[in-house]
């Protein structure tokens, strides 16, 4: 693997994904992103453009330099065009077998002694690396919603992760302009194991009549200090991500206090997703 090589591999370009590749492009690395869903692709892109000519009113870039961002980001339609890349972030949908499957195809896609990385928010970094050649080069790359103005990344260190991707990957979130912070692989890592019983406690809160979402929301905002309630910041998130990730805590920790709600669950049946349908806890058309 060539130290010149500044490209980078997204993959999938849903919500997370069209984030990761914009910090990489905007930091001067060449983005190859691909989905299997080409309109994903496509809307990825233009969000991009969106966001990269806001920051460009704002006065937070050049328009050359917006410019040279959309130039290094690469849509790509299949696989097996994303090259050689000395780091691939693979944030494809929150489901093991998808995950499992890409990971076998794209360990192919690394450059020699390059990083696999996963930008799950849930799934065993540990049960991830097991099904690669290189388990000592897989890591959790855990970014956060929205990806261009949230600055951490939680480094997640599987079982057989190596000293040396840790340290390089600790480099790469600090050259995209994020602040790496370390921990282990466990059920949720450290932020959704505090933040998703926090959430889920909030819908049961609604489930039980005890105020509308507006109130919870505004209750925690102005009370506890956070920049955005419960509820809405479980649309921002998605409401399938959340109930995934309570699944797995409830799962793998095997206490009730991460039982999700049922509330949670009807919203995800009925496809009232959040933010990307539109609809969730609040309606966004
Ligand atoms: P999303 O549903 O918005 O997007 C997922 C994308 O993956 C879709 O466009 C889908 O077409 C694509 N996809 C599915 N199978 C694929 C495959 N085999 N190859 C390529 N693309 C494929 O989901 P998201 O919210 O962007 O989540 C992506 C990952 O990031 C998940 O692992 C999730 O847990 C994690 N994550 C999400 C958040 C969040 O706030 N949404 C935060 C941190 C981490």
């Amino acid at each position: 693997m060539s130290d010149n090589d500044k490209s980078v591999a997204v993959i999938g370009a849903g919500t997370m994904g069209r984030g990761i590749a914009q910090v990489f492009a905007q930091s001067g690395y060449d983005a190859y992103m691909f989905d299997t869903v080409p309109a994903a692709l496509e809307s990825a892109s233009k969000q991009i453009g969106k966001m990269l000519s806001k920051a460009v009113e704002k006065g937070k870039m050049s328009a050359e330099d917006a410019e040279a961002a959309k130039k290094r980001l690469h849509l790509v339609n299949a696989l097996s065009d994303i090259g050689a890349r000395p780091l691939i972030v693979e944030a494809a949908t929150e489901k093991l077998e998808i995950k499992i499957e890409l990971l076998k195809e794209l360990q192919t896609h690394v450059a020699d002694g390059g990083i696999l990385a996963s930008n799950t928010s849930s799934i065993s970094i540990t049960q991830l690396a097991a099904q690669t050649e290189h388990p000592d080069r897989f890591i959790g790359m855990h970014f956060f919603n929205p990806v261009p103005l949230m600055k951490l990344v939680e480094v997640v260190r599987g079982l057989q992760t190596s000293d040396d991707t840790v340290k390089r990957t600790i480099e790469l979130a600090k050259a995209v302009g994020k602040t790496p912070v370390e921990c282990n692989d466990h059920p949720g890592f450290v932020s959704n194991r505090v933040l998703m019983p926090m959430i889920n406690e909030a819908i049961f809160t609604l489930q039980d009549g005890v105020a509308e979402p507006e109130a919870i929301d505004e209750i925690m905002k102005l009370g506890m200090n956070h920049p955005m309630g419960p509820l809405a910041l479980a649309d921002l998130i998605g409401l399938d991500v959340c109930l995934f990730i309570l699944e797995v805590l409830h799962r793998d920790l095997g206490e009730d206090r991460y039982r999700p709600c049922p509330l949670l669950r009807k919203k995800v049946l009925a496809g009232m997703l959040g933010r990307k349908t539109k609809n969730g806890f609040y309606s966004y058309e």
